[in-house]
């Protein structure tokens, strides 16, 4: 009989899971990484797949964001762990020689507390050396809260595990983040990378000079399809290649075959580490700081201030900075302008107080401000742009500013709109499937609308919050650190938070948002709260 392909459906998914791990429906396959300039192999990542005796196989874009809703993702990908460890054991005691293999972890993994205990408990139990596993986190990992991707890291390097960062430049992160994750390897996607790959002479290069640490890693090009893709990141620095061009992902027997035909080789940083600005890399657009730079870092730009003038000018910028500005020229057109004109008064403070703090501190500092922009289609409107800064060198009244810029007007516009449907939940909320309250930053305080109070037994005033509603296990234990987090974040000024909760102790999917209020002065002062319920569309 013919396997019935089909998509499985949550229902399905779901009812089926204990099988899968049981009866090991739920498997890894491998995909080898090579170095291109000398075809051997240097490592492998196992992805997972999940064949139905019935429905065949389902594929991890269709049945992971299932899994993670309903938690049960963590184990899906112990389970993969311990396959690839087993795997490797079994290689082991033929004498054959293994190379390094990359497990994936969802970020859902880093919140949950025991996970690199666990991992730690099957690599011993199955007694592999630490060198052959590799972790695969991705940006959005930092999402749910730099301190926990933090300290899943520090436990990782503790037990001496290598730590990739896969999807580089997927997502937007603040200079700070990529500073401080500690990664051993990165993976830059083709997908990611836009349009015409290579060209662009002078205008735009780089200082990546926050970035540094990055470049002394080694790199590891995914989704390599063609040899013109190849080689193109071969003449940037990049060697390393997993993708179709080489092998699709292989199934354990074909997989252990070509790790056998193969040699092995060990990965190493691509590039060398920069440590002025006016290293010729810099200014090569060919190299690989450029590819990054104009590629997989969002807007980013390079300027002077000088501080008794105020005036300032742009030196480089990326093609994302001038798309994030929505504006209607080319990188060579912004170069040497002024392009905070379009500031009102108040703004430009607002902007100049970021840059008097970031050169006193010396650290990032981050600022939204509202401009003007014009175009003659649609005449004039108002954008919202973020903007992260660092200092990176100063000459008498002039310093040198790196900056990453994210426009979030749509985001703004709908953090307004929601914080004026939240105050219409305070009237509605009787009818909706909606809980709703109100967080005092300053006093930890939380008072909940009558549909918490009546439903969950809170009284009108909740102190000390969240660590009551956590105690009584409205908040499971498992979501209790990340949603401690939360509070700390809206208390360092985050606009916005949301995720899937399984609140109560039935666990019971509950979309939660919280939407920051701030004083005059940018403070934070409260915190809106809503928890919907999560309705099943299908
Ligand atoms: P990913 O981690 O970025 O994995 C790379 C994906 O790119 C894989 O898709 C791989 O088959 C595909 N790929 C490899 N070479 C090429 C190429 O040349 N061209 C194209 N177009 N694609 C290529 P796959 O296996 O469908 O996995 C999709 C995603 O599912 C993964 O993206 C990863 O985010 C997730 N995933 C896979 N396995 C696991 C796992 O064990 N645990 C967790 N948490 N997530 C997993
Ligand atoms: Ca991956
Ligand atoms: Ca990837």
């Amino acid at each position: 009989m013919e396997d019935l392909e089909a998509k499985m459906r949550e229902p399905e998914l779901v009812g089926c899971f204990e099988d899968a791990l049981q009866f090991d429906h739920i498997y890894a396959v491998y995909q080898p990484q090579i170095n291109h300039s000398t075809g051997r192999m240097v490592g492998a990542e196992a992805l997972m797949r999940w064949k139905h005796p019935i429905y065949g196989v389902q594929m991890p874009g269709d049945f992971i964001p299932v899994l993670e809703k309903n938690n049960l993702i963590y184990r899906a990908d112990l389970h993969i762990f311990e396959t690839v460890c087993r795997f490797q054991r079994k290689c082991l005691d033929q004498g054959i020689s293994i190379i390094p293999i990359s497990v994936n972890m969802s970020r859902y993994d880093i919140y949950n507390t025991n996970y690199v205990e666990e991992i730690e408990g099957i690599r011993k139990k199955y007694d592999i050396p630490v060198k052959y596993l590799r972790l695969e986190i991705t940006e959005s990992s930092a999402i749910g809260g730099r301190e926990m991707i933090t300290r899943v890291l520090r436990q990782l390097h503790d037990h001496g595990y290598t730590v990739e960062m896969d999807d580089f430049g997927s997502g937007y992160s603040s200079l700070n983040i990529l500073k401080d994750l500690d990664v051993d390897v990165i993976k830059l996607d083709m997908a990611f990378l836009s349009g015409d790959i290579g060209g662009r002479g002078g205008t735009i290069l780089s200082s990546i000079v926050q970035m540094t640490k990055w470049l002394n890693t080694p790199v590891i090009a995914e989704g390599v399809e063609t040899l013109e893709q190849a080689d193109y990141m071969k003449s940037t620095g990049c060697n390393y290649i997993q993708g179709y061009l080489y092998y699709r992902p292989l199934p354990e027997e074909e997989f252990l075959e070509k790790m056998t035909q193969l040699e092995h080789e060990p990965l190493t940083p691509a590039m060398h580490l920069i440590k002025t600005l006016d290293a010729g890399k810099f200014w090569d657009p060919n190299s690989m700081e450029t590819l990054i730079f104009n590629n997989f870092v969002g807007g980013a730009a390079i300027f002077t201030y000088n501080k008794s003038t105020k005036a300032k000018k742009i030196l480089r910028v990326n093609r994302k900075y001038v798309k994030e500005l929505g504006m209607n020229m080319t990188e060579r057109d912004i170069i040497g302008k002024d392009v905070w004109n379009a500031f009102d008064s108040h703004e430009e403070q607002k902007y100049e107080d970021m840059l008097l703090r970031a050169i006193v501190g010396g650290e990032e500092e981050m600022s939204e401000t509202w401009r003007k922009v014009y175009s003659d289609c649609c005449g004039e409107d108002k954008i919202c742009i973020r903007t992260y800064v660092r200092e990176i060198g100063e000459a008498g009244e002039e310093y040198l500013f790196y900056a990453m810029v994210q426009n979030v007007t749509a985001e703004k516009k709908r953090d307004l709109q929601l914080a004026e449907d939240e105050a219409r939940y305070k009237f509605a909320f009787e009818q909706a499937n909606v809980y709703a309250w109100e967080y005092t930053i300053a006093t930890k305080e939380m008072r909940p609308c009558f549909r918490c109070m009546r439903d969950l037994g809170l009284p009108p005033l909740v102190r000390n919050y969240p660590e009551p509603a956590i105690e009584q296990r409205i908040f499971p234990p498992d979501y209790a650190d990340m949603y401690r987090d939360w509070h700390k974040q809206l208390e360092q000024g985050v606009e916005s938070l949301e995720a899937i909760i399984p609140l109560t102790v039935g666990r019971v999917p509950f979309h939660v948002r919280y939407t920051l209020e701030k004083d005059e002065n940018g403070k934070p002062l409260k915190a809106y709260g809503s928890a919907t319920l999560v309705i099943n569309e299908d």
